[in-house]
């Protein structure tokens, strides 16, 4: 695999939304993405059932994944110690953690300003990776936040070094608020790549203002070959007129079939992931690859409307 796509769709995709999915719904959703060839899933949160109940049955679905799919590369967001001891007994061995490198976002999010939760986070990977543990660590807000404005690029290069240090493999270089723009995924991508030649950096992009697979683009020619995207480009908050999600998994798998670049996912199986969303959560997902591929053999314009 030349790059890989950490489907995102059962944790920060499916954390918007209200609708609950059952264990039965994600464990077939785990088997259609894993048909389609995603070979890297961020299956849910190890967070408080009673604030996040969509991800409450994360605990059984990694066990169960992790039976089932021995070869899938499975991962969970880890965001404190009672999270990580659940990882643990659930069978994980890669975690995902992060922190915002905003102040307001991190207290909104964590209840603590930006440095207390790196240094609390240092310790929650050091911990972690001396038991075994490989841990990716992401920067949300890397490329700026909604009510902080502009991130200090030493900032960002700070916290990746600090958590680097911790024992991260990978530094997840997070556009939480879609903010980012392409000279600026360059600039700190490489930044960051330079800095720590020992660890992976990946990029997590919300396409919310339309410069999603730009963003990946841009990435990839800075080096970078791990990019979060998620089925239908879920995610993003509905009730926020004009939010958005991840970048769709279909659309940055044709950005990459078009480059000659190997990502291992199947289009047209990968579309029945998304047809099956759509069923369930009622509507239209943004993600252009599916309607685009309908169009086609259906022999209709998938522009009209
Ligand atoms: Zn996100």
């Amino acid at each position: 695999m030349q790059v890989v796509l950490e489907e995102e769709s059962l944790r920060d995709g499916l954390q918007a939304e209200s609708r609950l999915f059952s264990l039965t719904e994600k464990m077939e959703i785990v088997r259609l993405l894993a048909e389609a060839g995603v070979r890297r899933l961020q299956l849910g949160s190890f967070v408080n059932p009673r604030s996040a109940p969509q991800v409450a049955n994360t605990d059984v679905l990694a066990a169960l994944v992790r039976r089932q799919y021995p070869d899938l590369l499975c991962t969970a967001l880890v965001l404190n110690e009672k999270g990580l001891e659940r990882a643990v007994r659930s069978g994980l061995n890669h975690l995902s953690m992060s922190i915002s490198v905003s102040d307001t976002h991190s207290l909104h999010n964590s209840g603590r300003p930006a440095a207390e939760a790196l240094e609390a986070m240092a310790e929650l990977i050091a911990r972690a990776t001396s038991e075994g543990l490989q841990v990716r660590a992401g920067l949300q807000c890397a490329f700026g936040c909604v009510t902080d404005g502009a991130i200090d690029e030493a900032i960002v290069l700070a916290a990746a070094a600090r958590l680097a240090a911790a024992g991260a493999s990978e530094i997840n270089l997070a556009d939480t608020t879609g903010m980012a723009g392409p000279h600026q995924i360059t600039s700190m991508a490489t930044k960051v790549r330079k800095a720590h030649p020992e660890v992976e950096v990946s990029l997590h992009l919300h396409d919310t203002r339309g410069l999603g697979l730009v963003n990946i683009y841009a990435g990839y020619e800075a080096g970078v070959r791990i990019f979060d995207v998620a089925a239908g480009g879920l995610g993003g908050c509905p009730f926020i007129p004009g939010a958005t999600g991840n970048v769709a998994t279909e659309d940055a798998a044709h950005l990459f079939q078009g480059m000659g670049v190997a990502t291992g996912i199947d289009l047209t199986l990968f579309c029945r992931v998304v047809d099956y969303y759509e069923a369930l959560l009622e509507r239209r997902l943004p993600g252009r690859m599916n309607r685009a591929l309908q169009g086609a053999t259906t022999g209709k314009d998938a522009c009209a409307s």
